[in-house]
Formats: structure tokens, sequence, C-alpha cells
């Protein structure tokens, strides 16, 4: 079968595409995968994105999503043009809109009851249909019926609906499936697919890239875009972001909210970078900035199956992009993500080196305090010691080795010559002197001065610790 190309025509300078999310819950990775995409795609032509909250759902709304999903879309760097626009303010629009299609007899009042809808459900389902409400009122006579009513869309009798998707190709849905669909609520509220095309229009909304779990709203959105005489956006429906185990990513996948990564100290670059590839493609290209991406981010990249989320791809990611903060950088998002200052650290001998090793070994922000807490005790504070590594590195070490090593340490520091070269080298040579190797050293000198036996270079953590903070935690152990 012919494999079309994805894309959209017309996407030019002139255009407008949106992200509107719901604030019925956090920005997700995938509302994010969503925004951006819509972002990159606008940018990369020099068109106008457009923020819309669609918050006409008064029962799930939220005012902290609401404001969650703003910082988060702030935090990626995804900035809109126009809007906020909130539909909640938009009712009259709306309003307007259903009466309009009233008074031109494409829509029409329903004054059907809740139980005699159900009824007709009930009376379809029976007869082995479709439960769909059978347009009993779609004819009525003016006055014929009176008292409380909904407002119905007449859709098409027959043929169908042709959904051409920059994604999924031709999309063709028989008449037959819908019925008069509600525009206008009982209680005078506005239905979810009637606000997307009122805005989508009335906002000039030119092209849609939205989740395709959005698929089956359209073919209503284009019934009531040719009810009105407009034109409708093109759409391009996206795959879903599917878990490891090939279900929809979900919460009891782990962190889905983009507040969350960040949380966790995952950099916005990173996840940027990452929601970038995840169901776009650039060759065998991996690294891109904003910049780049708005550079040659287009349509034919767009993929046409579910991209699975793979967190140790994203850790990958994120550690490129960590070793590319400089030290102070760095010092900044420790504070903010985990309110750890290191400012002190980096201050002292050796402390820029020791963060620069700590940081070109992580993934995450939140890994670099624990692995440094050693270095933050206050003077005279011990670490405190993996019990493990206690009994079985530290009741086979040398005493007598260890304290000799330690007198090293006082004469190389008397000399003025503390730093992590020269130290290294003082190691070298006293284990040479003793006969042992580097291992035989480090080991336990790691688990006295840091607690665990996992650390970065050891010259580097004494010339951090300095003579005296060194010589507390040894005399500490062998007290
Ligand atoms: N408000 C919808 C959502 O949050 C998006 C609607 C659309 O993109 O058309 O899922």
């Amino acid at each position: 079968m012919f494999d079309a190309p994805v894309s959209f025509t017309n996407l030019n300078q002139k255009s407008k595409l949106r992200f509107a999310p719901s604030p019925t819950g956090f920005l997700h990775v995938g509302g994010a995968r969503t925004a951006l995409f819509n972002y990159l795609l606008t940018k990369s032509v020099g068109g106008q994105f457009v923020l819309r909250i669609e918050d006409t759902d008064t029962e799930r709304n939220r005012p902290e999503f609401e404001e969650e999903i703003l910082k988060s879309l702030q935090w990626l760097g995804i900035q809109w043009d126009e809007g906020p626009f909130y539909q909640s303010k938009r009712f009259d629009a709306y309003r307007k809109f259903i009466s309009d299609l009233v008074a031109k007899g494409s829509a029409y009042r329903c004054y059907c009851t809740e139980t005699e809808v159900d009824e007709m459900r009930k009376k379809a389902e029976s007869l082995g249909q479709k439960p769909m409400y059978d347009r009993r009122c779609r004819n009525l006579k003016s006055g014929e019926r009176t008292g409380p009513f909904c407002v119905r869309i007449k859709s098409p009798l027959e043929g169908e609906i042709l959904i051409d998707d920059a994604i999924k190709g031709e999309v063709r849905v028989a008449a037959s499936e819908l019925d008069d669909f509600v525009i206008l609520r009982t209680n005078d509220t506005p239905t979810y697919n009637l606000t997307v095309v009122v805005d989508d229009f009335e906002m000039g909304i030119t092209h849609v890239v939205r989740g395709e779990e959005h698929l089956n709203n359209t073919p209503k959105q284009l019934i009531l875009f040719r009810a009105a005489g407009f034109t409708p956006p093109q759409y391009a429906h996206i795959p879903l972001i599917l878990a490891p185990d090939k279900t929809k990513l979900s919460k009891r996948h782990g962190a889905v909210a983009v507040s969350q990564f960040k949380e966790e100290g995952y950099l916005a670059e990173a996840l940027v970078n990452y929601l970038a590839k995840l169901g776009w493609s650039h060759g065998n290209d991996e690294i891109f900035t904003a910049q780049e991406l708005i550079k040659i981010f287009s349509m034919e990249g767009f993929g046409k199956s579910g991209s699975v989320f793979d967190k140790t791809k994203l850790d990958w990611f994120n550690a490129h992009y960590l070793k590319k903060l400089s030290v102070s950088e760095l010092c900044l998002k420790v504070k903010e993500i985990t309110k750890v200052d290191l400012t002190a650290l980096t201050q002292k001998p050796g402390g820029q080196k020791l963060l620069e090793a700590v940081r070109d070994r992580a993934h995450r922000i939140n890994e670099i305090p624990p692995q440094l807490s050693w270095a933050l005790l206050a003077d005279g504070q011990m670490p405190t010691r993996d019990p493990e590594a206690e009994k079985t590195i530290l009741s086979v070490a040398n005493k007598d080795f260890i304290l000799k090593f330690l007198y090293k340490l006082t004469e190389l520091e008397k000399s003025g010559k503390w730093n992590s070269v020269e130290i290294a080298a003082s190691i070298k040579i006293h284990c040479q002197e003793f006969n042992l190797k580097m291992p035989d050293l480090a080991k336990p000198l790691r688990v006295l001065l840091t607690g665990s036996p996992m650390s970065p270079d050891i010259s580097l953590v004494l010339e951090v610790l300095g003579l005296r903070a060194i010589r507390e935690r040894i005399s500490n152990f062998y007290r």
C-alpha cells in the first residue's frame, strides 16, 4: 500500500496553530508533546501560536491545574503568541453561534426528556442498533412542543464524513454512525465539540495537531463546520505515547506530569529534546536544542505508529544536557530543585572539580546532593558509614598503613602542595612503599571519609575535605 507522506498544505507564515488543554489534570507528557509539536511547527514557518484553556467542565476543572499547565509550558520554553483564551469567558460567542445555526435551520430545539432519550436508546439496543437519538424533534412545527429544551445539530442523514488526516490518511465515517448530537445542553451550556469548533473558527486556526484520542470527535466537529459554512482546519492526529508494556502511558507507569519530571531533576532542554523525538525523527539525529528544532521541524518527520516512553532514554538526554551546565548554573539548579546550597563547597579547593566529576556521572539533578553529603557536613560531624562496608572493608584495613598515610598528608599540606595531583602521587608512593595496591588504600579511605565505598576520585575527596576533616574522620574511627 502506498504510504503517503505526512504533510499539511499551506503551512506558512499566515498559519495559526494552537494548544488547547483542559485544566482537569496536570500537564502530562502526552499534552506537552502535543503542545511542543504545534509550537515547533508554528515557529518553523513563522506563524502564530495560540494558547486556549478549555475550561468548560466546571466539575473537573481546578485552578491549580491551570496554573500548573501554564507554568509547565513556560518551563519547557513553549511560548504562545496569543492567549491564553478561556472558554469559560466565551459563552456568549457559543450561544450566538448556536442561535445562528437554529435560525438557519441547521440545528433545532429538542424537548425530549432524559427518560425519553434513555428509552429510545434502549429500544435501539434491543433491536441490535447503535443507541442513538431518533431525531423525533428534528422536524417539529413551531409550538408543537414546549418546555425545557436542548439544541441538537442536524447531522447528515446519509453519505459519509471524510477526515483527510495528515497522519492517518483518509478516515471515513458513515453518517449513519452519528446522531443529531447535542450542542447546547438543557442547562444552557454549550458542549465540548461545539466550543472547539467556534473557537478554532473564530481564532482563525488553520492547522490542528492533537492526540489520536480526539479522532472520534473530529467527524462531529466537521459536521459543525459544514453546518456553519466554515472551512475546517487541517488535522493531524498523532499516535499515542505508550508505556513499555505497550499500553497507554498513565500514572501507574510512574511520573507522567511535566512538573514531576522537573521535581525529579530533569532539565527542560532534555525533556523538550526527548519529547520532540517521541513520534518525530530527523534521520538518525538525536540531539537538538529548541532553536535547532525550530529550524528543522517539519511534518515529514512525523511517525505513524505509537512511540514508547523510555525513561532510560530520557535519562540519557538529561545526562547529556547536565554535562553542558557550568558549575554555577548547576548550583542554581540544584538549589532550585533540592534546596541544597553547594556554593560554599564550590569555593573550597577542588570543589569545582568535584562538582564537575559528580555532574558528569549523574542522570538527574536530584542524584547530585546525596553523592556529596559527605562534603556538606558541618565541622566535626561524621559521615554515616555504610555498616556493610565498615564490616568488610574497614575490618581488614591496616590501621598502621592508614595512619602513616595521614602523616604523609600532613607533610604535604605543610609543604603547601595541597591539590589532587600531589595527593594522587602520595597515594601511589604510599601504596608502593607497603607493597599494596591503590584500592587497598582508596577503599578504606572512601568508607572512612565519605561513609560509602563508592565516591568520586579519592584524591579529589581528600583535597576537598582538607586535612582537618580528614584527621577528624580517621581518628573518630580508630579512637
Ligand atoms: N481540550 C482538549 C484536551 O485537553 C484538546 C482539544 C483539541 O485539541 O481539540 O484534550
